[in-house]
C-alpha cells in the first residue's frame, strides 16, 4: 500500500474527509492508523469500554488473560502498519519468537508433537510417527509455500468487488490445489493420521473446520512455520494498546459509544447515529462489526452466511506452578473427526473434546501472581444458531475440561482443579452480548470457499456510496494477520474514492 507516514495531527486535518469507524477490533484500529496516515480525519467509535474487540484482555487479582487471540503471526503485517504510523515494531512492542511454537498432545497417548519453524526438528517430529511422512515434508512446504504467496500474499492484498476478479482466480487456485479441502491437501503428503492432524488443524483457528474449508488455508501452517509465532510481552493486550495509542495521536477513539445506525440518504453514508442519541457527521462510515448486526445498522435485512462455531473459554489463575506446561498447547480428543462435526457441522455438544491451551506465564512470570499461572483454555463449541442453553451448560462444561485436563499425564496438570485461585469463563453469549456478533459467532462468517473473496462481505459496500467494511467479516477474512489485511484493502480503496471525489 501507498499511504505516507502519519504526518498530520487533528489541528491540521480540519479540511480533511472525515472517516467515522464503527468499532475499535484490531480491524477497526488498523483502518484508523491508515486513514490517519492517509490524512483523513478519524473518530473511531466502540460500544465496549475497552478497544480491542474478540482481542481484550482480562485482569483479575494478579493474572492476565489475553481473551481471545494469542498467537501472532505475520509480524511483518504489524510492522508495515508501525511505519506507516512512523514508528517501528520494535519501538512499540517486546515480541519473542516462541520455539516451539506449541505441543501437540492426543488424549489418551503419550506420543507428543512438538511443532516449530525448525526443518530438522519436524523432520524428526514427523519421523517419530511415521518414517514414510518424513520423506514428504518438503514436498508439503514447497506446496503450500505456492499457496501462501499466491492465495494469501497476492489475492489477500486485493479486494474482490466483482465476480470476474474472483473468477479470474479460480484457474491458478485449482492448480494450486488450493480448492480442495485443507485435510485433502495434508492428506495428499501424510500418511499417518496424527502427523495429518498436526498439520491441518490450524483453521480452527480462524472458526474453519478443516473438513470444510479450501486449501487456502493450509497455508496457515506454512506461514507460521516460514515467519514464526511470536508472542508480545505483556500479552496480545500489547499490540492492542499500541494501535490505540497511535490512534488517539491523531484521531479520536471514544469508547462506550455504539452505534446504532448508519446514516444515510440512500446514495451516500451521511454520518453516524450513537446509543446515547448523539449524530456524527461522516464523509466515510468503516464498518468494524460483525457482518450480519451491520446489516441491521443500515436497516437492512442479516444476509444469510453461515457463521463460524463459538467458543467456551476458561481463564485460569492458579496458585502454583506447572513447570511441565508448554506455552500453547493443543489437546486432540479421541475423536477429532467428530469433534469438527459435532461443533461445524451438526450443532451438538461434542461428546469428544479438542482443547486449546494458552499459558503466557510459562515465557513472562508477570503474567501470574507470583508462584502461579495464568492459563487460557478454548473449546470450540456450536454457535447459538443450535439453540443450546449456555447457562446450564457452562458449569458441566467447567468440569469435563478440567477432569480432562487433570486426567492427560503428559500436560502435567494434576492438581490444577485445587490450585485456582482465580477464574472467569466466557461462552457463545459473551460473543453475542460484548461484541453484537450474531449466534455468538466466534471468527464470523466461516471461510468456505463460498464466503470468500467476492463472496464475503465486500470491502467496499455495493449499494451506498462511502460505506466500507473491515475486520473477520470482510475480505480476506479473520485472524490477526487477515484482519489488518483487510485494513489495507479497503483503505486502499478508501483512497481511490477520495482521489475521484
Ligand atoms: C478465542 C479466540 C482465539 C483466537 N486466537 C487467534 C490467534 O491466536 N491468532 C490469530 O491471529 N487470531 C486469533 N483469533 C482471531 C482474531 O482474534 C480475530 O479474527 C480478530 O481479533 C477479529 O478482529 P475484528 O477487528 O474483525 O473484530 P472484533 O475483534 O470483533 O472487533 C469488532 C469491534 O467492533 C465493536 N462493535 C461492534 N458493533 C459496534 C457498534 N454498533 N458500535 C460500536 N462498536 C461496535 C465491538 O465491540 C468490537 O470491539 C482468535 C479469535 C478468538 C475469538
Amino acid at each position: 500500500m501507498n499511504d505516507t507516514p502519519l504526518a498530520a495531527g487533528p489541528h491540521n486535518r480540519a479540511r480533511s474527509p472525515h472517516a467515522v469507524v464503527v468499532g475499535a477490533g484490531l480491524g477497526g484500529l488498523a483502518a484508523a492508523v491508515r486513514l490517519l496516515a492517509q490524512g483523513m480525519k478519524v473518530t473511531v467509535l466502540e460500544s465496549q469500554a475497552h478497544p480491542g474487540g474478540r482481542a481484550t484482555r482480562i485482569q483479575d487479582g494478579g493474572y492476565t488473560f489475553d481473551a481471545g487471540p494469542s498467537l501472532i503471526t505475520m509480524p511483518e503485517v504489524i510492522e508495515e502498519l508501525f511505519s506507516l504510523a512512523g514508528t517501528t515494531t520494535e519501538r512499540e512492542l517486546r515480541l519473542h519468537a516462541l520455539d516451539p511454537f506449541y505441543r501437540i498432545s492426543w488424549e489418551g497417548d503419550d506420543r507428543t508433537f512438538l511443532f516449530s519453524g525448525n526443518r530438522d526438528a519436524m523432520l524428526e517430529e514427523i519421523g517419530r510417527f511415521n518414517p514414510s511422512d518424513r520423506a514428504r515434508y518438503d514436498a508439503f512446504l514447497a506446496a503450500s509455500r505456492r499457496i501462501h504467496e499466491e492465495a494469501i500474499l497476492v489475492a489477500g492484498n486485493q479486494s474482490f468487488l466483482r465476480l470476474s476478479d474472483f473468477l479470474a482466480l479460480v484457474p491458478k487456485m485449482v492448480r494450486l490445489g488450493a480448492l480442495r479441502t485443507v485435510d485433502g491437501f495434508v492428506a495428499r503428503y501424510f500418511r499417518d493420521p496424527l502427523v495429518r492432524q498436526a498439520f491441518d488443524f490450524h483453521p480452527l483457528f480462524i472458526g474453519g473446520a478443516p473438513f470444510r474449508v479450501p486449501a487456502v488455508y493450509a497455508a496457515l501452517a506454512y506461514l507460521q512455520i516460514a515467519g514464526g509465532v511470536w508472542y508480545a510481552e505483556g500479552g496480545l493486550y500489547s499490540l492492542v494498546e499500541a494501535l490505540a495509542r497511535l490512534v488517539q495521536t491523531g484521531g479520536e477513539l471514544c469508547c462506550n459509544r455504539p452505534v446504532v445506525r448508519i446514516l444515510h440518504d440512500g446514495m451516500r453514508v451521511r454520518g453516524v447515529q450513537t446509543a446515547d442519541g448523539g449524530m456524527i457527521g461522516a464523509d466515510y462510515v468503516v464498518s468494524n462489526g460483525d457482518a450480519v448486526t451491520t446489516q441491521l445498522l443500515l436497516g437492512r435485512r442479516a444476509p444469510q452466511s453461515r457463521l463460524t462455531m463459538s467458543c467456551y473459554l476458561l481463564y485460569l489463575g492458579t496458585n502454583r506452578e506447572f513447570p511441565q506446561l508448554q506455552h500453547h498447547t493443543l489437546l486432540v480428543g479421541r475423536d477429532y473427526r467428530g469433534f469438527i462435526r459435532d461443533v461445524a457441522v451438526d450443532g451438538r455438544i461434542p461428546e469428544s473434546l479438542s482443547l486449546y491451551l494458552h499459558a503466557p506465564s510459562r515465557t513472562e512470570r508477570a503474567m501470574a501472581a507470583p508462584g502461579g499461572e495464568s492459563i487460557s483454555v478454548l473449546l470450540p463449541v456450536p454457535n447459538l444458531s443450535h439453540g443450546h442453553d449456555w447457562e446450564m451448560l457452562a458449569p458441566m462444561m467447567r468440569e469435563r475440561v478440567i477432569d480432562i485436563l487433570e486426567a492427560e499425564e503428559g500436560l502435567g496438570l494434576r492438581g490444577l482443579r485445587d490450585s485456582i485461585v482465580v477464574e472467569r469463563a466466557w461462552t457463545p453469549l459473551d460473543f453475542r452480548d460484548r461484541f453484537g456478533a450474531a449466534e455468538g459467532n466466534a471468527f464470523g462468517p466461516e471461510p468456505t470457499l463460498f464466503q470468500s473473496a467476492y463472496f464475503r462481505q465486500p470491502n467496499r459496500d455495493r449499494r451506498l456510496r462511502g460505506l466500507y467494511y473491515v475486520g473477520a467479516g470482510t475480505h480476506p477474512g479473520a485472524g490477526i494477520p487477515g484482519v489488518l489485511m483487510t485494513a489495507a484493502v479497503t483503505t486502499g480503496l478508501m483512497r481511490e474514492e477520495t482521489v475521484e471525489r
